[in-house]
Protein backbone atom coordinates (compact mmCIF):
# COMPACT_ATOMS: atom_id res chain seq x y z
CA UNK A 1 0.00 0.00 0.00
CA UNK A 2 1.36 3.79 -0.73
CA UNK A 3 2.55 5.58 1.99
CA UNK A 4 -0.10 7.85 0.89
CA UNK A 5 -2.55 9.36 3.34
CA UNK A 6 -6.06 7.65 2.94
CA UNK A 7 -9.15 9.59 2.79
CA UNK A 8 -12.33 8.41 4.34
CA UNK A 9 -15.47 9.57 2.75
CA UNK A 10 -18.92 9.70 4.29
CA UNK A 11 -21.48 9.33 1.65
CA UNK A 12 -20.74 8.07 -1.81
CA UNK A 13 -23.28 10.32 -4.29
CA UNK A 14 -22.59 11.84 -6.91
CA UNK A 15 -20.21 14.78 -5.13
CA UNK A 16 -18.11 11.57 -3.41
CA UNK A 17 -18.18 10.15 -6.91
CA UNK A 18 -16.06 13.18 -8.23
CA UNK A 19 -14.15 13.59 -5.34
CA UNK A 20 -13.16 10.16 -6.20
CA UNK A 21 -12.81 11.38 -9.95
CA UNK A 22 -10.14 14.03 -8.20
CA UNK A 23 -8.42 11.41 -6.19
CA UNK A 24 -7.75 8.86 -8.93
CA UNK A 25 -5.79 11.40 -11.18
CA UNK A 26 -3.80 12.10 -7.71
CA UNK A 27 -3.69 8.76 -7.02
CA UNK A 28 -5.03 8.92 -3.27
CA UNK A 29 -6.93 6.18 -1.81
CA UNK A 30 -10.65 7.07 -0.74
CA UNK A 31 -12.35 4.85 1.95
CA UNK A 32 -16.62 5.85 1.23
CA UNK A 33 -18.93 4.32 3.48
CA UNK A 34 -22.37 4.09 1.31
CA UNK A 35 -24.34 2.16 -0.48
CA UNK A 36 -22.63 -0.94 -2.12
CA UNK A 37 -23.32 0.30 -5.55
CA UNK A 38 -23.47 4.46 -4.63
CA UNK A 39 -21.74 6.25 -7.70
CA UNK A 40 -18.73 6.88 -6.10
CA UNK A 41 -17.99 3.41 -5.36
CA UNK A 42 -18.21 3.02 -8.98
CA UNK A 43 -15.61 4.77 -10.04
CA UNK A 44 -12.93 4.39 -7.30
CA UNK A 45 -12.53 0.47 -6.60
CA UNK A 46 -10.51 -0.71 -3.73
CA UNK A 47 -10.85 -2.87 -0.17
CA UNK A 48 -11.26 0.00 2.12
CA UNK A 49 -15.19 0.58 1.22
CA UNK A 50 -17.40 0.33 3.91
CA UNK A 51 -21.19 -1.13 3.01
CA UNK A 52 -24.02 0.92 5.26
CA UNK A 53 -24.96 4.46 6.45
CA UNK A 54 -23.18 7.21 6.65
CA UNK A 55 -25.45 8.15 9.58
CA UNK A 56 -24.25 4.90 11.84
CA UNK A 57 -22.00 5.46 14.39
CA UNK A 58 -20.26 1.87 14.42
CA UNK A 59 -20.04 2.12 10.66
CA UNK A 60 -18.37 5.87 10.94
CA UNK A 61 -15.82 4.48 13.36
CA UNK A 62 -14.86 1.29 11.44
CA UNK A 63 -14.30 3.85 8.94
CA UNK A 64 -12.13 5.80 10.89
CA UNK A 65 -9.94 2.99 11.65
CA UNK A 66 -9.03 2.65 8.69
CA UNK A 67 -8.45 6.39 7.52
CA UNK A 68 -6.03 8.93 8.10
CA UNK A 69 -8.97 11.84 7.92
CA UNK A 70 -12.57 12.02 7.41
CA UNK A 71 -14.38 13.81 5.21
CA UNK A 72 -18.15 14.84 4.32
CA UNK A 73 -20.18 14.93 0.56
CA UNK A 74 -23.18 15.96 2.78
CA UNK A 75 -23.93 17.78 6.09
CA UNK A 76 -26.66 15.82 7.34
CA UNK A 77 -24.21 13.46 9.31
CA UNK A 78 -24.07 12.27 13.12
CA UNK A 79 -21.72 14.54 14.72
CA UNK A 80 -21.71 13.55 18.03
CA UNK A 81 -19.57 10.57 16.87
CA UNK A 82 -16.97 12.58 14.53
CA UNK A 83 -16.50 14.73 17.38
CA UNK A 84 -15.51 11.53 19.32
CA UNK A 85 -13.46 9.99 16.53
CA UNK A 86 -11.77 13.56 16.21
CA UNK A 87 -11.11 14.42 20.08
CA UNK A 88 -10.97 11.05 22.11
CA UNK A 89 -10.34 8.57 18.86
CA UNK A 90 -10.84 5.29 18.05
CA UNK A 91 -9.82 1.98 19.32
CA UNK A 92 -7.78 0.38 16.27
CA UNK A 93 -5.20 -2.91 17.17
CA UNK A 94 -2.16 -2.17 18.68
CA UNK A 95 0.93 -2.07 17.13
CA UNK A 96 2.74 -4.14 19.39
CA UNK A 97 -0.31 -6.67 18.98
CA UNK A 98 -1.34 -6.05 22.80
CA UNK A 99 -5.23 -5.19 22.61
CA UNK A 100 -6.08 -1.85 21.06
CA UNK A 101 -5.20 1.93 21.31
CA UNK A 102 -7.12 4.89 20.84
CA UNK A 103 -6.14 6.50 17.02
CA UNK A 104 -7.50 10.33 16.94
CA UNK A 105 -8.45 10.70 13.07
CA UNK A 106 -8.97 14.24 12.11
CA UNK A 107 -12.36 15.14 10.64
CA UNK A 108 -12.12 18.10 7.76
CA UNK A 109 -14.53 20.07 7.93
CA UNK A 110 -14.64 20.22 11.79
CA UNK A 111 -17.37 18.49 13.36
CA UNK A 112 -18.33 21.79 14.67
CA UNK A 113 -19.41 23.29 11.36
CA UNK A 114 -20.87 20.31 10.32
CA UNK A 115 -22.96 20.76 13.36
CA UNK A 116 -23.59 24.26 13.17
CA UNK A 117 -24.52 24.17 9.54
CA UNK A 118 -27.19 21.35 9.77
CA UNK A 119 -29.11 23.44 12.06
CA UNK A 120 -29.67 26.31 8.87
CA UNK A 121 -31.17 28.57 11.72
CA UNK A 122 -28.65 28.06 14.25
CA UNK A 123 -26.20 28.57 11.09
CA UNK A 124 -27.46 32.18 10.15
CA UNK A 125 -27.98 33.30 14.08
CA UNK A 126 -23.82 32.57 14.42
CA UNK A 127 -23.46 34.51 11.29
CA UNK A 128 -25.65 37.39 12.24
CA UNK A 129 -23.92 37.71 15.40
CA UNK A 130 -20.19 37.75 13.15
CA UNK A 131 -21.82 40.67 11.68
CA UNK A 132 -22.60 38.58 8.66
CA UNK A 133 -25.47 40.30 6.13
CA UNK A 134 -28.57 37.50 6.70
CA UNK A 135 -31.80 37.76 6.38
CA UNK A 136 -34.08 38.22 9.37
CA UNK A 137 -35.59 35.20 11.03
CA UNK A 138 -37.18 33.94 13.59
CA UNK A 139 -37.66 30.61 15.27
CA UNK A 140 -41.31 29.03 15.10
CA UNK A 141 -42.39 27.58 18.39
CA UNK A 142 -43.39 23.50 18.65
CA UNK A 143 -46.35 22.27 19.65
CA UNK A 144 -49.84 23.90 20.60
CA UNK A 145 -48.06 26.87 20.25
CA UNK A 146 -47.10 26.91 16.37
CA UNK A 147 -49.71 28.20 15.25
CA UNK A 148 -49.92 31.35 17.07
CA UNK A 149 -46.08 31.46 16.35
CA UNK A 150 -46.54 31.24 13.05
CA UNK A 151 -48.93 33.87 12.52
CA UNK A 152 -46.86 36.30 14.51
CA UNK A 153 -43.72 35.82 11.83
CA UNK A 154 -46.26 36.65 9.58
CA UNK A 155 -46.68 40.02 11.26
CA UNK A 156 -43.80 40.76 12.08
CA UNK A 157 -42.62 39.69 8.13
CA UNK A 158 -45.47 40.68 6.03
CA UNK A 159 -46.41 37.88 3.38
CA UNK A 160 -45.12 36.69 1.58
CA UNK A 161 -42.65 34.82 4.19
CA UNK A 162 -40.89 31.56 3.96
CA UNK A 163 -41.24 28.70 6.14
CA UNK A 164 -38.15 26.60 6.65
CA UNK A 165 -37.48 23.53 8.43
CA UNK A 166 -34.36 23.89 10.31
CA UNK A 167 -32.62 20.16 9.51
CA UNK A 168 -32.45 17.93 7.40
CA UNK A 169 -33.57 20.21 3.95
CA UNK A 170 -32.18 20.11 0.56
CA UNK A 171 -33.37 21.29 -3.19
CA UNK A 172 -35.82 23.78 -1.01
CA UNK A 173 -37.69 20.36 -0.28
CA UNK A 174 -37.58 21.83 3.21
CA UNK A 175 -39.29 25.15 2.55
CA UNK A 176 -42.90 26.55 2.47
CA UNK A 177 -43.83 29.61 0.91
CA UNK A 178 -46.44 31.28 2.76
CA UNK A 179 -48.40 33.99 0.62
CA UNK A 180 -50.94 34.52 3.52
CA UNK A 181 -52.80 33.76 6.52
CA UNK A 182 -54.73 30.97 5.48
CA UNK A 183 -51.29 29.59 4.31
CA UNK A 184 -50.48 29.00 7.91
CA UNK A 185 -52.56 25.42 9.12
CA UNK A 186 -51.93 24.18 5.70
CA UNK A 187 -48.09 24.62 5.97
CA UNK A 188 -48.04 23.66 9.19
CA UNK A 189 -49.71 20.04 8.98
CA UNK A 190 -47.75 20.24 5.51
CA UNK A 191 -44.10 20.31 7.17
CA UNK A 192 -45.04 17.94 9.94
CA UNK A 193 -43.42 17.47 13.23
CA UNK A 194 -39.88 18.88 12.84
CA UNK A 195 -38.29 22.62 14.17
CA UNK A 196 -39.33 24.98 12.26
CA UNK A 197 -38.21 28.64 11.63
CA UNK A 198 -39.41 31.79 9.87
CA UNK A 199 -37.57 33.61 7.06
CA UNK A 200 -38.51 37.25 5.69
CA UNK A 201 -39.03 36.99 2.12
CA UNK A 202 -36.30 38.37 -0.42
CA UNK A 203 -37.23 39.85 -3.42
CA UNK A 204 -33.97 39.15 -4.93
CA UNK A 205 -32.48 40.43 -8.20
CA UNK A 206 -30.18 36.92 -8.22
CA UNK A 207 -28.72 34.53 -6.63
CA UNK A 208 -25.10 34.36 -6.58
CA UNK A 209 -22.70 31.91 -4.58
CA UNK A 210 -19.07 31.69 -4.53
CA UNK A 211 -17.05 28.40 -3.50
CA UNK A 212 -14.66 29.33 -1.17
CA UNK A 213 -11.10 26.84 0.36
CA UNK A 214 -10.12 27.10 3.94
CA UNK A 215 -6.90 26.03 4.91
CA UNK A 216 -5.59 25.02 8.94
CA UNK A 217 -2.30 24.28 9.87
CA UNK A 218 -1.66 21.12 11.86
CA UNK A 219 -2.05 22.58 14.99
CA UNK A 220 -5.58 23.37 14.01
CA UNK A 221 -4.89 27.55 13.30
CA UNK A 222 -6.59 29.32 10.84
CA UNK A 223 -4.23 30.00 7.80
CA UNK A 224 -6.25 31.30 4.91
CA UNK A 225 -9.17 31.31 3.04
CA UNK A 226 -9.32 30.88 -1.04
CA UNK A 227 -12.52 32.12 -2.93
CA UNK A 228 -13.05 30.89 -6.28
CA UNK A 229 -14.90 33.79 -8.72
CA UNK A 230 -18.78 34.85 -8.20
CA UNK A 231 -21.23 32.71 -9.97
CA UNK A 232 -24.90 33.28 -10.61
CA UNK A 233 -27.22 30.36 -9.79
CA UNK A 234 -30.80 30.20 -11.11
CA UNK A 235 -33.39 27.89 -8.93
CA UNK A 236 -36.82 26.66 -10.25
CA UNK A 237 -38.81 24.90 -7.83
CA UNK A 238 -36.63 25.63 -5.81
CA UNK A 239 -33.90 23.57 -7.19
CA UNK A 240 -30.27 25.00 -8.85
CA UNK A 241 -30.73 23.89 -12.58
CA UNK A 242 -28.45 26.59 -14.27
CA UNK A 243 -25.18 28.01 -12.85
CA UNK A 244 -23.43 31.19 -14.93
CA UNK A 245 -20.10 32.53 -14.93
CA UNK A 246 -19.62 34.98 -14.71
CA UNK A 247 -22.66 36.43 -13.47
CA UNK A 248 -24.69 38.65 -15.71
CA UNK A 249 -24.99 42.25 -15.58
CA UNK A 250 -23.42 42.61 -12.16
CA UNK A 251 -20.38 45.11 -11.35
CA UNK A 252 -16.76 44.22 -10.53
CA UNK A 253 -17.73 46.10 -6.98
CA UNK A 254 -20.49 43.72 -6.24
CA UNK A 255 -18.46 40.96 -7.29
CA UNK A 256 -15.35 41.82 -5.20
CA UNK A 257 -17.94 42.67 -2.08
CA UNK A 258 -19.41 38.49 -2.89
CA UNK A 259 -16.51 37.44 -2.59
CA UNK A 260 -15.08 39.03 0.37
CA UNK A 261 -18.40 37.99 2.19
CA UNK A 262 -17.97 34.44 1.58
CA UNK A 263 -14.79 34.55 2.86
CA UNK A 264 -15.62 36.49 5.99
CA UNK A 265 -18.33 33.55 6.53
CA UNK A 266 -16.05 30.84 5.74
CA UNK A 267 -13.12 32.51 7.62
CA UNK A 268 -15.59 32.15 10.93
CA UNK A 269 -16.31 28.44 10.65
CA UNK A 270 -13.59 25.43 11.91
CA UNK A 271 -11.67 23.18 9.98
CA UNK A 272 -10.29 22.36 6.66
CA UNK A 273 -12.14 22.26 3.50
CA UNK A 274 -14.02 23.46 0.41
CA UNK A 275 -17.50 25.29 0.79
CA UNK A 276 -20.42 26.40 -1.14
CA UNK A 277 -21.75 30.09 0.55
CA UNK A 278 -25.05 30.82 -1.08
CA UNK A 279 -26.02 35.15 -1.48
CA UNK A 280 -29.33 37.00 -2.47
CA UNK A 281 -28.47 39.92 -4.47
CA UNK A 282 -31.08 42.51 -4.23
CA UNK A 283 -32.12 45.52 -6.51
CA UNK A 284 -30.65 48.10 -4.10
CA UNK A 285 -26.86 45.86 -4.43
CA UNK A 286 -27.30 44.43 -0.71
CA UNK A 287 -25.76 41.12 -0.32
CA UNK A 288 -27.31 38.08 2.03
CA UNK A 289 -26.22 35.72 3.10
CA UNK A 290 -28.34 32.28 2.30
CA UNK A 291 -26.61 29.28 3.47
CA UNK A 292 -23.58 27.47 3.38
CA UNK A 293 -22.10 24.37 2.20
CA UNK A 294 -19.74 22.43 3.87
CA UNK A 295 -18.56 20.44 0.82
CA UNK A 296 -18.33 20.69 -2.35
CA UNK A 297 -21.52 21.98 -4.40
CA UNK A 298 -23.90 22.18 -7.00
CA UNK A 299 -22.79 25.77 -7.66
CA UNK A 300 -18.91 24.72 -7.94
CA UNK A 301 -19.32 21.94 -10.58
CA UNK A 302 -18.38 23.96 -13.32
CA UNK A 303 -14.62 24.52 -12.05
CA UNK A 304 -13.89 20.71 -13.10
CA UNK A 305 -13.88 22.02 -16.71
CA UNK A 306 -13.46 26.07 -15.99
CA UNK A 307 -10.67 26.26 -13.35
CA UNK A 308 -9.30 22.83 -14.57
CA UNK A 309 -5.91 23.55 -12.36
CA UNK A 310 -7.91 23.37 -9.25
CA UNK A 311 -11.62 21.97 -9.80
CA UNK A 312 -13.81 22.38 -5.84
CA UNK A 313 -13.03 18.32 -5.50
CA UNK A 314 -9.33 19.11 -6.16
CA UNK A 315 -9.68 21.61 -3.83
CA UNK A 316 -11.23 19.45 -1.33
CA UNK A 317 -8.15 17.02 -1.38
CA UNK A 318 -5.90 20.05 -1.23
CA UNK A 319 -7.09 21.52 1.76
CA UNK A 320 -7.70 18.49 3.87
CA UNK A 321 -4.05 16.99 3.25
CA UNK A 322 -2.75 20.50 3.57
CA UNK A 323 -1.25 20.52 0.57
CA UNK A 324 -1.67 23.82 -0.77
CA UNK A 325 2.07 25.58 -1.71
CA UNK A 326 2.93 28.62 0.35
CA UNK A 327 3.10 30.88 -2.41
CA UNK A 328 -0.76 30.28 -2.89
CA UNK A 329 -2.90 28.76 -5.55
CA UNK A 330 -4.94 30.28 -8.63
CA UNK A 331 -8.24 29.62 -9.04
CA UNK A 332 -8.93 31.67 -11.82
CA UNK A 333 -10.94 30.15 -14.89
CA UNK A 334 -9.37 29.19 -17.96
CA UNK A 335 -12.27 30.61 -19.87
CA UNK A 336 -13.95 33.25 -20.57
CA UNK A 337 -17.63 31.66 -19.97
CA UNK A 338 -19.29 28.52 -18.27
CA UNK A 339 -22.59 27.42 -18.04
CA UNK A 340 -23.57 24.66 -16.14
CA UNK A 341 -27.20 22.82 -16.52
CA UNK A 342 -28.08 19.84 -14.23
CA UNK A 343 -29.73 17.05 -15.71
CA UNK A 344 -32.90 16.45 -14.19
CA UNK A 345 -35.14 12.76 -14.19
CA UNK A 346 -38.07 13.20 -16.51
CA UNK A 347 -41.05 10.96 -16.86
CA UNK A 348 -39.66 8.25 -17.92
CA UNK A 349 -36.18 6.53 -16.99
CA UNK A 350 -34.83 7.22 -20.38
CA UNK A 351 -36.28 10.68 -20.55
CA UNK A 352 -32.88 12.34 -20.50
CA UNK A 353 -31.50 10.47 -23.21
CA UNK A 354 -32.45 13.36 -25.86
CA UNK A 355 -30.32 15.95 -23.83
CA UNK A 356 -27.55 13.78 -23.22
CA UNK A 357 -27.39 13.02 -27.00
CA UNK A 358 -28.11 16.78 -27.99
CA UNK A 359 -25.48 18.07 -25.43
CA UNK A 360 -22.51 15.93 -27.38
CA UNK A 361 -22.90 16.88 -30.16
CA UNK A 362 -23.26 20.79 -29.28
CA UNK A 363 -19.22 21.13 -28.80
CA UNK A 364 -18.32 23.88 -31.80
CA UNK A 365 -15.02 25.67 -32.57
CA UNK A 366 -16.00 28.34 -30.23
CA UNK A 367 -17.85 26.08 -27.57
CA UNK A 368 -16.72 22.94 -25.50
CA UNK A 369 -20.06 20.71 -24.03
CA UNK A 370 -18.56 18.21 -21.14
CA UNK A 371 -21.15 15.49 -20.32
CA UNK A 372 -20.96 14.00 -16.90
CA UNK A 373 -23.60 11.49 -15.51
CA UNK A 374 -23.40 10.29 -12.09
CA UNK A 375 -24.79 6.44 -12.30
CA UNK A 376 -27.69 6.78 -10.86
CA UNK A 377 -30.93 5.34 -11.70
CA UNK A 378 -33.39 8.30 -12.74
CA UNK A 379 -36.29 9.57 -10.90
CA UNK A 380 -38.37 12.70 -12.06
CA UNK A 381 -36.87 15.59 -10.64
CA UNK A 382 -33.69 13.72 -9.63
CA UNK A 383 -30.15 15.06 -9.80
CA UNK A 384 -28.56 12.67 -12.58
CA UNK A 385 -25.86 14.43 -13.76
CA UNK A 386 -25.13 17.75 -15.63
CA UNK A 387 -23.32 18.99 -18.38
CA UNK A 388 -20.92 22.08 -18.49
CA UNK A 389 -20.49 24.59 -21.47
CA UNK A 390 -17.21 26.80 -21.53
CA UNK A 391 -16.46 29.53 -23.88
CA UNK A 392 -14.19 32.40 -24.89
CA UNK A 393 -17.28 34.70 -25.53
CA UNK A 394 -19.50 36.61 -23.11
CA UNK A 395 -21.56 34.36 -20.98
CA UNK A 396 -24.47 36.08 -22.58
CA UNK A 397 -23.27 34.55 -26.11
CA UNK A 398 -22.71 31.47 -24.51
CA UNK A 399 -25.91 31.24 -23.44
CA UNK A 400 -27.34 31.74 -26.63
CA UNK A 401 -25.34 29.06 -28.03
CA UNK A 402 -26.81 26.82 -25.11
CA UNK A 403 -30.20 27.59 -25.91
CA UNK A 404 -31.32 24.55 -27.53
CA UNK A 405 -30.11 22.67 -24.52
CA UNK A 406 -32.36 25.00 -21.87
CA UNK A 407 -35.40 24.33 -23.73
CA UNK A 408 -34.59 20.93 -24.28
CA UNK A 409 -34.00 20.28 -20.39
CA UNK A 410 -37.40 22.35 -19.38
CA UNK A 411 -39.28 19.74 -21.86
CA UNK A 412 -38.07 17.14 -20.21
CA UNK A 413 -38.28 18.03 -16.38
CA UNK A 414 -41.98 19.65 -17.13
P1 LIG B 1 -30.08 23.47 -1.03
O1 LIG B 1 -30.35 22.34 -1.97
O2 LIG B 1 -29.40 24.65 -1.68
O3 LIG B 1 -29.41 23.05 0.24
P2 LIG B 1 -32.30 24.19 0.70
O4 LIG B 1 -33.33 23.13 0.77
O5 LIG B 1 -31.36 24.31 1.86
O6 LIG B 1 -31.52 24.05 -0.66
P3 LIG B 1 -32.64 27.08 0.56
O7 LIG B 1 -31.28 27.31 0.05
O8 LIG B 1 -32.97 27.60 1.91
O9 LIG B 1 -33.08 25.53 0.49
O10 LIG B 1 -33.71 27.69 -0.46
C1 LIG B 1 -33.85 27.19 -1.77
C2 LIG B 1 -34.19 28.34 -2.71
O11 LIG B 1 -35.44 28.94 -2.31
C3 LIG B 1 -33.19 29.48 -2.68
O12 LIG B 1 -32.06 29.21 -3.48
C4 LIG B 1 -34.06 30.62 -3.21
O13 LIG B 1 -34.26 30.50 -4.60
C5 LIG B 1 -35.40 30.35 -2.52
N1 LIG B 1 -35.44 31.05 -1.20
C6 LIG B 1 -34.95 30.59 -0.02
N2 LIG B 1 -35.14 31.46 0.99
C7 LIG B 1 -35.76 32.54 0.45
C8 LIG B 1 -36.24 33.78 0.98
N3 LIG B 1 -36.11 34.10 2.26
N4 LIG B 1 -36.83 34.63 0.10
C9 LIG B 1 -36.98 34.31 -1.21
N5 LIG B 1 -36.58 33.17 -1.76
C10 LIG B 1 -35.97 32.27 -0.96
MG1 LIG C 1 -29.42 23.81 2.03
MG1 LIG D 1 -29.71 26.39 -0.76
Amino acid sequence: MSAKPVIGLLGGGQLGRMLCEAANILDFSVAILDEEKCPAKQVHQNDLHITGSFKDPEKIKQLAARCDVLTVEIEHVETTILEEIATKGVEVPSPDGNGTVLKKVPVHPSWKTIRLIQDKYQQKEYFAKQGIPVAEQVAIAEGSERLSSLRAAGDKFGYPFMLKGAKGSYDGRGNYKIDGPSDLETASSQMGDQPLYAEKWVPFEMELAVMVMRTEDSEGNFKAVHPYPVIETIHEDSICTKVLYPPRKVSDEIKKQAQKIASDVIASLWGRGVFAVEMFLTKDGRILVNEVAPRPHNSGHYTIEAVPQMSQFKAQIYSILDLVPRKGISLSPRVSSAIMLNILGGAKEDSHDRFVKLAEGSSDAFTDVYVHLYGKASKPGRKIGHITATGFSSVDQLASTVSPLIKCMDEIRL
